[in-house]
């Protein structure tokens, strides 16, 4: 009092929020930004995507899309990079908390849940665990205390999607090798949805090359509401499906229009791994003390390739393991795919596989060569199209985040062990 610091007021302009909420998987809240520019270097550098960037007031910066434009109207992928790390929660997921809190309180819903397979060795780290500890019994006994009617493997739809991928991959082969018909080759894995909304941004002439195969989330919402709702006698309308994923640009999908199989959204609710970790937290359970409980029928049972889906070069090898066997009636030798691994972190990855003694049906490939391309990272994306022919490669799996979903946007951040 005596030095009169009191009286020293900061008589500046106060920051004041602005809220975007515009997007289904990402809000900002540019009141609480520092500006450390650290969603700038991925969204600019790793992503290579440019949706957000420093944009000059006079003498201050603010941190966001140009002009002010709100994420939906930029070219923001939703891949949630930038929620990752910004160290302050500028930026983060859209929060779905109490909506299925609301869910899971109706009488009248029937509320189940789909687990990805990224969040059972990272959601432990929310709990203080080492990171890669396996937590899956745990995780779905604490569903089951949140009070989920059925607890479900994302895994199982995982296969579908390989199963459903790699006989489109072979269809395409066939009318071009056999049936002399044009096909776009290569074709492009279609289960992340930041590299489709990167691709329907960036580059629309490849759209005809992406899968049609739906991701293993939305299979899985569109089996739940047709062919699991009609065996337990369940009203679509009635039945939530919530899924819980590490990616904020699931939430995004989620809400395409054209994902509406019975009728309704295939999926309605998306968390990521942070929010599910809250939920549990909010409900007071002590995660590390819950005895390990099993994923419900009908869709418990899943293959090793579903696995390792959360993974670069996971979907790839799983793929190409089924045409192989479709082609030949044998399992791929395991030695085959890593003689070149397409399993490790280097950022683009390529392997080829040559096929030999066909089952008579598929004569037409016998000795041809398979080339296939793992790229993640979606700067990897924009250097391989730029820099290399693509039209050797027959199939090319694309993931946006660094290393797969295993590092997606909604996984818990390593900056601590608490969830933020
Ligand atoms: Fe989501 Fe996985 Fe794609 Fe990341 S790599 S945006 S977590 S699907």
């Amino acid at each position: 009092r005596d030095l009169g610091i009191e009286e020293l007021r900061y008589e500046g302009e106060k920051t004041s929020s602005q809220i975007d909420e515009s997007t289904p998987g990402i809000f900002r809240d540019s009141g609480k930004c520092i500006k450390c520019r650290r969603c700038v270097e991925v969204c600019q550098g790793v992503e290579s995507v440019g949706a957000i960037s420093p944009q000059s007031r006079g003498f201050d910066t603010t941190i966001g899309p140009a002009f002010d434009h709100p994420l939906s109207e930029v070219t923001c992928v939703q891949c949630g990079q930038c929620a990752a790390v910004c160290p302050v929660g500028a930026i983060t997921e859209r929060n779905y908390i109490q909506q299925v809190w609301d869910a899971l309180d109706d009488p009248e819903k029937y509320v189940v849940v789909q687990t990805a397979p990224a969040i059972r060795s990272a959601l432990g780290e929310a709990f203080g665990l080492e990171p890669g500890t396996p937590v899956t019994g745990k995780m779905v006994a604490a569903l089951k205390e949140l009070g989920f009617d059925g607890v479900f493997d994302t895994n199982f739809t995982a296969d579908l999607t390989i199963m459903e991928e790699g006989s489109e991959l072979l269809s395409r082969l066939t009318k071009v090798l056999r049936d002399g018909q044009k096909q776009a080759l290569p074709q492009f894995t279609s289960c992340c949805p930041a590299w489709i909304n990167f691709a329907e941004h960036y580059y629309p002439e490849l759209l005809k090359n992406l899968s049609t195969c739906k991701s293993p989330q939305q299979m899985f919402g569109a089996v739940a509401k047709t062919y699991y709702a009609e065996k337990i006698g369940v009203d679509p309308a009635k039945m939530v499906v919530v899924s819980v994923m590490p990616c904020t640009a699931k939430k995004f999908e989620s809400q395409r229009e054209e994902l509406t199989d019975s009728g309704y959204p295939d999926v309605d609710y998306v968390l990521t791994t942070r929010e599910l970790a809250r939920m549990i937290n909010q409900s007071g359970i002590l995660f590390s003390l819950l005895e390990d409980q099993k994923m419900d029928s009908p869709f418990p049972e899943s293959s090793g390739a579903a696995d390792i889906f959360a993974n670069t070069g996971g979907v790839m090898e799983a793929a190409v393991r089924t045409a192989y066997k479709i082609v030949t009636g044998r399992n791929l030798p395991t030695d085959k795919m890593h003689l070149k691994n397409i399993m490790d972190l280097e950022g683009i990855k390529e392997a080829s596989l040559k096929i030999e003694d066909p089952v008579k049906e598929w004569s037409f490939l016998d000795g041809a060569e398979l080339n296939v391309m793992v790229i993640h990272s979606l700067s990897n994306v924009r250097k391989v199209l730029k820099e290399k022919d693509i039209s050797k490669y027959h199939f090319i799996e694309v993931m946006s985040c660094p290393g797969g979903c295993i590092s997606g946007g909604g996984q818990p951040r390593f900056t601590d062990n608490n969830i933020r």
